[in-house]
């Protein structure tokens, strides 16, 4: 993680930024998140809570510079609003939305190679996917919705 951060901290330099303490608050939670990816309004909860003073349109800013520089990467899926995660490199990977909650999960996992596309003499050079349907959490009280309503009927 510190690693990390000093490749970070080296690559805004060398585009003549530094590694405010905002910028670095940002990064810190963004390390710090189960799922990897979090909305701005999200980061900037959390920064709030380690750098008090800071307003919304400052870690606005940030992110989307953390965006040009290619230290971040940021998706959105759908009408939700975008979310922002750290980029490693060759981290190349996909997403799970829950349908049901919004949560969404990184899968490690490219089936790209695994397709027949050359067979057709296609070249692909970009791709999306995204898998939607039913978190744990989630199936969990479809299935207890589903058990009451067994049960309403009997
Ligand atoms: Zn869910
Ligand atoms: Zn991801
Ligand atoms: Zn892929």
């Amino acid at each position: 993680m510190e690693c990390r951060r000093s490749l970070i901290e080296e690559r805004l330099k060398s585009r003549g930024y530094k590694l405010t303490k905002q910028r670095e608050a940002i990064i810190k939670v963004l390390e710090s998140l189960n799922d990897r990816l979090a909305t701005a309004q999200h980061i900037f909860e959390r920064v709030v809570e380690t750098t008090p003073g800071t307003n919304f349109s400052t870690v606005y800013r940030n992110l989307d510079l953390l965006v040009q520089e290619g230290l971040l990467r940021k998706t959105s899926f759908g009408q939700e609003a975008s979310y922002y995660e750290l980029v490693v490199t060759d981290d190349h990977h996909h997403h799970m939305i829950c349908k049901e909650c919004g949560r969404i999960r990184c899968i490690d996992y490219c089936p790209i190679n695994d397709m027949p596309l050359q067979e057709d003499g296609f070249m692909p050079v970009d791709h999306k996917l995204e898998i939607y349907g039913f978190c744990k959490e989630c199936l969990k009280n479809i299935d207890l919705l589903k058990d009451e309503r067994g049960r309403e009927r009997e």
